[in-house]
């Protein structure tokens, strides 16, 4: 399996073919969060010690902030630099960020674990 593919598609960096999270959709409120505790194809342990995806969160961190960089820039070439820096910029930045938020989390945790099991 291409492993592209696989990673975007929230599946086990060993085999490729089990999934790592409970839900498909990352907007399903009650799974959102919830991680498979071993791949259902291969038993690759996805949780293999407590606090395994701390790292993850540097990730998110990370993407968040290029994001809301971006978002910046955007805003300044449509609006210029002294009219970005004004409070609308800050709402629908936050709005944005609560929308991809599910996104960030699992990209970042699919990451986590891919860098982990590469
Ligand atoms: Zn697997």
């Amino acid at each position: 399996m291409n492993k592209w593919k696989a990673f975007l598609g929230g599946r086990c960096p060993r085999c490729g073919v089990g999934k790592v999270f409970e839900s498909r959709s990352p907007y399903s409120l009650s799974k959102m969060l919830t991680t498979h505790k071993e791949c259902p194809n291969c038993h690759l342990d996805f949780i293999p010690e407590i606090g395994f995806y701390w790292g993850a969160t540097y990730i998110a961190y990370t993407l968040t902030v290029a994001f809301s960089a971006f978002n910046f820039g955007i805003s300044t070439l449509i609006f210029g630099f002294m009219n970005s820096l004004n409070f609308t910029y800050v709402i629908v930045n936050a709005i944005l960020l609560f929308i991809f938020c599910p996104l960030f989390f699992r990209f970042s945790r699919m990451l986590w674990l891919w860098i982990a099991h590469d």
